[in-house]
């Protein structure tokens, strides 16, 4: 990889270190029944581990450079299929109808620049993986795995916390990577929840990025629009008000008021 040109604006900071591999794809169980997404495979570093364990592999990558990297060093394999492509432009579905599976993981060294649009898109997409390992900046990870009340809580968080159960399990130094990038980062671990319970997921999402809209103002200030005496009563149910703010809802009311509203 000496000359390959890395280019900035895909956040090519590829990993350089064997042991964060191995922690990496060690933070779940991956079987041969399990079929998994990958974007940004860079050059392949965690590409390789993925196949050895899973049953499938789809990996997206934008950058038709490491094309031809990428396919030479899975070559004895043929568990995978390699898309180039921008995968914000992807239909997941699709891609993944051919294959049968019981568990479908989605593990990513993320590119920074377009962290949250990408979990983001499978959630919109509709589709739900099993599990999610995605290394991303380290003060993202905080963002993800926030707590109600804390400076890092805001939609993402309350949007990821109704469908996953989240954790930062590691942090990892700057000096990992090629080249090095100007902050570290950290790999957080998504289990899908057992029981989700959401009743109208366009409403929820409006409703909840409603709520956010000016992160210093209140609800009664955000929410205009709504029937906001609905909301008070059912807010009034744990003790909290249209003069709360957003960031200081647990996700579990608003999942709660927004079923009760879309009933
Ligand atoms: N997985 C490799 C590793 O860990 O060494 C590379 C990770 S690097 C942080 C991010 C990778 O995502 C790069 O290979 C980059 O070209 C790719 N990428 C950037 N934007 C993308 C997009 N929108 N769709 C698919 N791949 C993308």
């Amino acid at each position: 990889m000496e000359r390959f040109n890395y280019k900035k604006k895909y956040g090519q900071n590829f990993i350089t270190d064997k042991n964060l591999i191995n922690k990496i794809v060690n933070l779940v169980p991956i079987t041969k029944n399990d079929l998994v997404i990958e974007v940004g495979p860079g050059s392949g570093a965690l590409t390789l581990d993925l196949v050895n364990r899973a049953k499938n592999v789809i990996i997206y990558e934008i950058d038709s450079d490491l094309e031809e990297i990428i396919n030479n060093k899975l070559n004895d394999y043929d568990n995978y299929k390699l898309i180039i492509n921008d995968f914000l432009d992807v239909d997941i579905k699709k891609d993944i109808d051919d294959y049968q599976f019981d568990n479908l993981i989605f593990v990513s060294n993320l590119p920074y620049y377009v962290t949250t649009p990408i979990i983001k898109k499978f959630i919109d997409d509709g589709i739900l993986c099993d599990y999610m390992v995605v290394m991303v900046q380290d003060e993202v990870a905080d963002r993800l795995s926030a707590v109600v009340g804390s400076k890092d809580y805001g939609s993402l968080t309350v949007y990821l916390n109704a469908f996953y159960d989240i954790k930062k399990e590691l942090k990892v130094n700057r000096k990992l990577f090629f080249p090095i990038p100007n902050v570290d980062s950290a790999v957080v671990v998504m289990k899908k929840k057992d029981n989700i319970k959401i009743n109208n997921y366009d409403f929820f999402k409006k409703f909840v990025k409603d709520c956010f809209r000016f992160k210093r103002k209140n609800l009664r200030n955000n929410l205009k629009g709504y029937d906001i005496d609905i909301i008070e009563s059912l807010l009034s149910k744990y003790n909290l008000s249209l003069s709360n703010r957003a960031e200081e809802i647990d996700y579990s009311i608003f999942i709660d008021i927004a079923n009760k509203m879309s009933e």
